[in-house]
């Protein structure tokens, strides 16, 4: 039992450890120095990848690399059994990141609009993410963790009269990437 409980706990710890340096990444490096790759994704287009994606091989990168230092094939005598199971818990986020964010909110390879519940949460909670212009200011960072829509909403109007964001005033049709 006690054997399964250490790797389970990883995977878990590591799973909600991703959702926070999603968020930290999304909001200090995408909106920041990283904005050039996450530009596309705030802009309208009809292009079937965006250079947003390589944030995407960034976070696979990350998942090999714990599975490499895990590895005694890779590692020897050297690996490290814990990176095994982060690296699992990387690719984990990775499935329920690409499962919300692409699939669910942007509609890039399947079509359910929940109508209620937590679903329909992180769609609006997305959504609000996308109604700010360019990388200043803005809601939502995260992608797991939804907030109140309307706390957001409350926030997107603060911003917007304090002159730190340009926010849309209207609701963004469903779209590939808006
Ligand atoms: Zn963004
Ligand atoms: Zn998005």
């Amino acid at each position: 039992m006690t054997d399964i409980l250490a790797p389970v706990l990883i995977v878990l710890a590591t799973v909600a450890w991703m959702e926070w340096v999603a968020w930290a990444s999304h909001k200090y490096i995408m909106h920041g120095w990283g904005w050039g790759w996450h530009r596309d994704h705030h802009e309208p287009h009809d292009h079937v990848l965006e250079r947003n994606d390589l944030y995407a091989l960034v976070g696979a990168a990350m998942s090999i690399s714990m599975f490499a230092l895990g590895s005694p094939l890779v590692m020897g005598e050297g690996a490290w059994w814990p990176a095994t199971w982060i690296g699992l818990g990387i690719l984990f986020y990775g499935i329920i990141y690409t499962l919300v964010h692409d699939g669910l909110v942007h509609q890039r390879y399947f079509h359910w609009v929940p109508k209620k519940g937590y679903a329909k949460r992180l769609v609006q909670a997305h959504r609000l993410h996308h109604a700010t212009v360019g990388k200043e200011g803005g809601v939502s960072f995260g992608f797991v963790w939804a907030q109140d829509p309307a706390k957001l909403k409350a926030e997107l109007r603060r911003q917007r009269e304090a002159g730190i964001a340009v926010v849309r005033e209207s609701a963004q049709p469903v779209g590939r990437n808006l």
